[in-house]
């Protein structure tokens, strides 16, 4: 199976270069943002639960998200390999997912983070919020919340693939073929 854990702060382009490998690897396409916004539109229990922590741009509680996340795992047992966007987020994240992982014969393969700086974040953010109608988008004070909650709590994360010799950075500035096939030199190096 390959795994593939695509890391980078929001706004990165992990929505968009997930979409290109899913298509080059059929690879299922696991990212946690859009679950629990299909969650709030649903109207389910997730959802409200989610939309708390969302709308001021906080991390969803790890209990929950991993939970979530096992569970759509579970509901595809014959993938190829999946494309975990948006998690793991936290180093508790990270090991619970390893566990779970292992559990079912397998691994992540790689780490791929897209390394964009956080000028250029806030630029693409505040562009993305005029199409999205993302809430978490049009607000400035909460795009800066989740810069931080990216940098305190999720930045470690690389630390823990790191010592794993699973990370790699990948240049996430240029055009968006051009960071493609970054990504896929680094799949198939
Ligand atoms: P972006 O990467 O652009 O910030 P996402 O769509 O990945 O956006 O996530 C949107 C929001 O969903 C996050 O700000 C967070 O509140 C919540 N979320 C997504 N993934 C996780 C996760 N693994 N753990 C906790 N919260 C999460």
């Amino acid at each position: 199976m390959l795994n593939i854990v695509l890391f980078g702060p929001p706004g990165a382009g992990k929505g968009t270069q997930s979409e290109r490998l899913v298509e080059k690897y059929q690879l299922k396409h696991l990212s946690t943002g859009d679950i629990f916004r299909a969650n709030i539109k649903g109207e389910t229990e997730l959802g409200v639960l989610a939309k708390s922590f969302i709308d001021r741009g906080a991390l969803v509680p790890d209990e929950v998200t991993i939970q979530m996340l096992e569970s759509e795992v579970d509901q595809n047992p014959d993938a190829n390999g999946f494309i975990f966007d948006g998690f793991p987020r936290t180093t508790a994240q990270a090991e619970a997912l390893d566990a779970f992982l292992a559990g079912r014969s397998t691994e992540i393969t790689k780490m791929l983070a897209l390394e964009v700086a956080e000028d250029e974040l806030r630029v693409r953010l505040a562009k993305r919020a005029e199409v999205s109608g993302r809430p978490d988008d049009a607000n400035p004070e909460v795009i800066q919340n989740r810069i931080n909650v990216y940098n305190n709590e999720t930045a470690p994360v690389a630390e823990y693939y790191k010592s794993q010799g699973k990370y790699q950075g990948i240049n996430g500035v240029g055009s968006i073929d051009e960071i493609t096939s970054r990504l896929f030199d680094a799949i198939d190096a």
